[in-house]
């Protein structure tokens, strides 16, 4: 098995040293690039962000998962936050610095980099690292309609690979008219007893071939034209209160589970202007973990719309910590 650790001892760092690493998010990426990072005796200084109401807190959207069942190594399955909790132990153990702020700025301008947790119109930066490894991952975009952050993980999710299974044979709601919603309505059709598609238009946006698909599954309905303007339950989902926006009816869909699939985003802001990136702000990777500034790699969800996947995000986390090790060995040898 590939692993790192073959350099010379580092150094113990003090105060404004220039790092060999930092990683900027503390999801599953971030944190098993630290794992592997401080094994190789880098050092690494997390930076994990701080805890807020939404998706980009520390430990990711994991932290906003009750069980977690898919996660390889947990054959009775782990609450999110205890798996993360794990994570950040396991990089610990092995002398990953880990702090909880945000950061506010960054400069990949030029070596050393800067990276800023503080006030961010300081001229000098709080941080100089020669690597640095974006982990800050994406956010399910949601409704903010009352009751949903409350029944988040009590019956309201937004990913259906997650948590479908905890819905067999119970009639689920999901929201959305894009390819995400039919992709999870087709795949909780599999254990839910009926699947409504509750979308704020009459005309789709998903593709085509996904929608001949939902319409040929026999368990999924849609209703067109409708908002969710509550999401109903006090400790756990019972339903939703729909408005028909043409008629401005109001009624209630009786649901146990509710998935929102109303599309994500990257949390990239933070680099707008100093990295590539696709049309919908996710960062480009190439080459494994590279971005468009060498020394720079990214990993997890904020470079990948397609899987989502912890095990993913912690895979590719291990490949951007491979890769920094390769960077600066190769910056050392010049
Ligand atoms: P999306 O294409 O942006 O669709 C989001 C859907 O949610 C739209 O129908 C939108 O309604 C609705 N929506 C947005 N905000 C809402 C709100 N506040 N309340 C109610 N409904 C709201 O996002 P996505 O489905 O996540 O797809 C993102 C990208 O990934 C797309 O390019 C998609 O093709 C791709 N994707 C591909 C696959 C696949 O090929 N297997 C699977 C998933 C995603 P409107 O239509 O009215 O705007």
């Amino acid at each position: 098995m590939t692993d790192l650790g073959t350099r010379a001892a580092r150094p113990v760092l003090s105060a404004g040293d220039i790092r060999d690493v930092a990683v900027i998010g503390s999801g599953p990426a971030g944190l098993t690039a630290a794992v592997y990072l401080a094994r190789a005796d880098l050092h690494p200084l997390v930076i994990a962000g701080e805890p807020s109401s939404t998706s980009d807190q520390p430990g990711g959207q994991l932290m906003l998962t009750t069980e977690v069942e898919n996660f390889p190594g947990f054959p009775e399955g782990v609450l999110g936050p205890d798996l993360m909790e794990r994570f950040r132990v396991q990089a610990e153990r092995f002398g990953a610095e880990i702090v909880t702020a945000k950061v506010s700025r960054v400069d990949l301008g030029s070596q050393p980099f800067g990276v800023w947790t503080d006030d961010p119109g300081h001229a000098e930066p709080d941080h100089r690292v020669r690597s640095v490894i974006i982990a800050t991952g994406a956010r399910a975009l949601t409704l903010g309609v009352p009751g949903e952050a409350k029944l988040t993980g009590h019956g309201v999710s937004t990913c259906a690979t997650c948590d479908g299974f905890f819905f067999r044979d119970q009639p689920i709601a999901v929201v959305g008219g894009g390819d995400s919603a039919l992709e999870e309505a087709t795949f909780l059709s599999r254990f839910a007893s009926s699947v409504v598609v509750v979308h704020r238009r009459r005309q789709l946006r998903a593709s085509k071939i996904m929608q001949g698909r939902a319409f040929a599954d026999p368990k999924i309905s849609f209703v067109y034209d409708a908002v969710v303007t509550e999401i109903l339950g006090d400790d756990k989902l019972t339903g939703l209160r729909l408005v028909d926006i043409v008629t401005g009816e109001a009624r209630e869909l009786a649901v146990g589970g509710c998935f929102i699939a109303i599309g994500h985003a990257p949390n990239t802001d933070l680099f707008a202007g100093q990295l590539k990136m696709d049309g919908a702000g996710y960062i480009r990777t190439l080459d494994g973990s590279s971005t468009s500034v060498a020394g720079v790699f990214a990993c997890g969800d904020v470079q990948d719309h397609v899987y989502r996947q912890a095990i993913t995000a912690a895979g590719s986390g291990c490949m951007a910590a491979l890769d920094v090790d390769r960077y600066l060995a190769a910056q050392e040898s010049r």
